[in-house]
């Protein structure tokens, strides 16, 4: 880590110490050294792999079409992704009383793994699928997924539980986000860069009310020179290692 984010790490951690409501806001940016690729970018999902593939329309005209694909994507790495520190110590610092709620863009179920349960998957999860004729939500377990498309018992085509282009956002997961921005006083923003709306007016909120962000990436973001307070340019598991050690100090 560079000493310029080795001093904004301390400055982190104090305005942590002092917050009486912090909330955390997560992107593709902490899965990424749990081994899973972001979508945008070099390197992402979406340089190999049409976006229409999870557009909701296309979805539901032909899903048995579209479940291969989505199988490829989405749960062959995820079944062998596991939590890193990051995602960690925003566990740790729930159980401990740290950390109030934890909104994610992400639908890899990996806080979930860590632990986090103060949390709101913005986009949905992978780690749960919802049938298309009754509604019923299961868990996505590879014996579901070994024969596609996968079936509920009453005879429907599960959906992935995740967010499709031209899908609304969970309404609980929505109203749950901005509740906690309303009223957080410091928002930990990790991995995000600030593309994706409206998830990225969850830190926004907490700016526009006076809250102080601490941006956590290897590089600026949207929000870097726009919302950030304090910046610390690393990756998400050393910066969080760092942080969790900084904010135990007396
Ligand atoms: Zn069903």
């Amino acid at each position: 880590m560079t000493p310029e984010a080795s001093r904004a790490v301390l400055r982190a951690a104090r305005a942590i110490k002092q917050a009486s409501r912090l909330i955390a806001f997560t992107g593709a940016g902490i899965s990424v050294e749990s081994g899973i690729p972001p979508f945008r970018g070099e390197g992402g999902i979406w340089t190999r792999y049409d976006p229409d593939t999870l557009e909701i329309r296309r979805f539901l005209r032909d899903p048995a079409a579209a479940w291969p694909a989505i199988r490829e994507i989405f749960y062959d790495y995820t079944s062998r992704a596991e939590p890193n520190d990051a995602h960690r110590v925003l566990a740790r610092w729930e159980s401990e009383g740290r950390l109030s709620f934890l909104v994610t863009q992400n639908i890899d179920g990996l806080h979930e793994a860590a632990g986090s349960r103060a949390l709101a998957e913005f986009h949905g999860s992978c780690r749960h699928l919802v049938c298309l004729d009754c509604g019923e939500r299961v868990e996505a377990t590879s014996t579901l997924l070994a024969n596609l498309p996968p079936r509920c018992p009453c005879g429907g085509i599960y959906k992935p539980d995740f967010v499709f282009f031209g899908e609304g956002i969970p309404r609980s997961a929505y109203e749950a986000s901005f509740a906690a921005a309303d009223s957080a006083d410091v928002c930990l923003v990790i991995g995000s860069t600030g593309e994706v709306h409206p998830a990225a007016e969850v830190p926004r909120t907490v700016k526009r009310r006076g809250g102080l962000i601490v941006e956590i990436d290897p590089e600026p973001t949207g929000f870097t020179d726009s919302i950030t307070d304090i910046f610390i340019r690393a990756g998400a598991s050393e910066a969080m290692r760092e942080l969790d050690a900084a904010v135990r100090q007396p």
